[in-house]
C-alpha cells in the first residue's frame, strides 16, 4: 500500500439489480476510483453477513478508512419476506455496529430500490 493513500471498502448485496448502482454511489460519496476499494458482495449485503472477515482485512491490513454499507429493498434474496423499511432499518443497525468495529475510518450508507439509489455519510 502506498503511503497516506485513501482506500475503502464496500459490502453489498450480491443482487444483480444493485450492483453497480451501488459501486457508482461509493465513488459518489467517496471520490474513490474502482480500484480503490475493495468489496464484499453476499446475499443480504451488510446486514446479511455476521463475520465481516473481509471488512477486517481491508480495514486491519489494507487500511481502508472510506467504508461502505449497503443493502437494498425490494425484495433482498438474502432475507425474504422482509419489508424495504425492514431493510433500512436492518441497515442502520448494522452500519452502528460497524462504525464500533472500526472507529477510524468514515462510514457511508447506500440503500437501493427500484426507484433509485441514495447513500450518505452516517
Ligand atoms: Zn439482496
Amino acid at each position: 500500500m502506498e503511503q497516506g493513500k485513501r482506500l475503502g471498502f464496500l459490502t453489498l448485496c450480491a443482487d444483480r439489480r444493485f450492483h453497480k448502482k451501488a459501486e457508482e454511489k461509493f465513488q459518489e460519496l467517496t471520490g474513490l476510483e474502482p480500484e480503490e476499494y475493495w468489496i464484499e458482495a453476499a446475499a443480504g449485503g451488510t446486514p446479511g453477513i455476521e463475520t465481516a472477515k473481509t471488512a477486517d482485512y481491508a480495514y486491519g491490513h489494507g487500511g481502508a478508512r472510506l467504508m461502505g454499507w449497503a443493502a437494498h429493498g425490494d425484495n433482498c434474496g438474502g432475507f425474504p419476506s422482509v419489508t424495504t423499511e425492514e431493510m433500512e432499518e436492518k441497515l442502520l443497525k448494522a452500519i452502528e455496529k460497524r462504525k464500533k468495529q472500526y472507529p477510524q475510518a468514515r462510514h457511508f450508507r447506500i440503500f437501493s430500490t427500484e426507484q433509485g439509489t441514495k447513500g450518505e455519510e452516517i
